[in-house]
């Protein structure tokens, strides 16, 4: 049976992610310090899936934690989610971020080799490729990142390159998400930040349910159809089928994998403020302010790759991704606290 260790799987992308292997038969370890999520989502994530997991309560940068969950159980392949995310606290502290995006990364890869296990799937993200000049990205675009958070994800990424030339028997995929939104349809388990978002959607559905007084939009004076920027929102859900494709790919190629995740159809900041509108029945208030200091006008994925080689494809589209942020949102004002 396939067993897998997911780092981060409490997280908002790892607990979705979870439910799914789990609900697929696999048997499923967590690691996860809870900086950034809470203890409260494996009960959830049981509950969603009917199969109970192990979960650790530690650092990836812990050696000597993850030697004895390689020596204790026969895991044959790792998800690795675990990583800080918000880019503008990676501008502020960046040693915290290159510790623990990339040295916290080598600790995993080292322990993994050590034991033996040689497939991988990591998380990377679309701010490895900067501003390349043109808004569709292919996985062959120009890799340059602008901010510290993705100069984290290229250096690991560039670690994995290297890794597989020097271990040919790796399996690995790097997963580059465009922008997550959406939860799971029972409204169980979702996306809460802790403090004020960074992100839009959060932002939204805190607007929405009375959180926060109303939106400030970045910036209306872009040469987009509306004057706002373009993302490729992607719901959580497909993301996660997305991780299942990748280890179905994997055990069929001996590989290095890097395959963009998005649905290719990119949004205004406006689309989704009328979309989560008509989601909710509520009135968003907002107000358009300067442009946020390192945002692009416009980019999306170009999703072909993905389909060809994961055989995968988006299938959940802004409707959904609203209304189940907002169920979620609803049903968990306060997040899991
Ligand atoms: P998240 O913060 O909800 O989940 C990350 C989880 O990792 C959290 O539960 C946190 O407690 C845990 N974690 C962080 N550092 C750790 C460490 N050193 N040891 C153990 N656990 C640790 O974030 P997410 O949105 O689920 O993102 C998951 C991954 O996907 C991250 O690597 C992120 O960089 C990447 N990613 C996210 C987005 C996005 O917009 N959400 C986009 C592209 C890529
Ligand atoms: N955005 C906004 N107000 C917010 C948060 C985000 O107008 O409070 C805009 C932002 O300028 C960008 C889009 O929403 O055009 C998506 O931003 P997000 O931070 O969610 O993702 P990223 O910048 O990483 O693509």
């Amino acid at each position: 049976m396939n067993k897998v260790l997911v780092t981060g799987g409490t997280g908002y992308i790892g607990s979705h992610t979870v439910v799914k292997l789990l609900s697929a038969g696999m048997e499923v370890l967590v690691l996860d310090n809870l900086s950034n999520s809470s203890k409260e989502v494996v009960g959830r994530i049981e509950k969603l899936s009917g199969k109970s997991l192990q979960f650790f309560e530690g650092d990836i940068r812990d050696r000597a934690l993850l030697r004895s969950i390689f020596e204790r159980h026969s895991c044959n392949s790792v998800i690795h989610f675990a990583g800080l995310k918000a880019v503008g606290e990676s501008e502020e502290q960046p040693l915290k971020y290159f510790d623990n995006n990339v040295a916290g990364s080598i600790v995993l890869f080292e322990e993994m080799i050590r034991a033996r296990i040689h497939t991988l799937i990591f998380s990377s993200s679309a701010t490895v490729y900067g501003d390349p000049g043109y808004a569709c990205y292919q996985e062959s675009t120009p890799l340059s990142p602008m901010n510290t958070y993705g100069r984290t994800k290229l250096m690991v990424e560039d670690i994995l390159r290297d890794l597989k030339k020097a271990n040919p028997e790796m399996q690995i995929a790097l997963l580059r998400y465009f922008n997550p939104v959406g939860a799971h349809e029972s409204g169980d388990i979702g996306e809460h930040p802790f403090g004020v978002p960074n992100n839009l959607m959060p932002f939204i559905s805190q607007v929405a349910v009375g959180t926060r007084e109303k939106l400030m939009i970045y910036g209306g004076d872009y040469s987009t159809p509306d004057g706002t920027g373009l993302r490729d929102y992607i719901h959580v859900e497909d993301l996660g089928a997305g991780h299942l494709a990748a280890l179905h790919s994997l055990s069929e190629n001996n590989s290095l994998i890097t395959v963009n995740l998005g649905t290719g159809h990119p949004y205004s900041v406006l689309d989704m403020v009328h979309a989560f509108e008509k989601a909710s029945g509520k009135k968003i208030p907002y107000e358009i302010i300067g442009r946020r200091p390192g945002d692009l006008p416009e980019y999306y994925a170009d999703p072909a790759l993905a389909k060809k080689v994961l055989g995968w494809e988006a299938k959940l589209g802004i409707d959904r991704m609203c209304a189940d942020t907002w169920r979620w949102q609803q049903q968990n004002p306060q997040g899991y606290s």
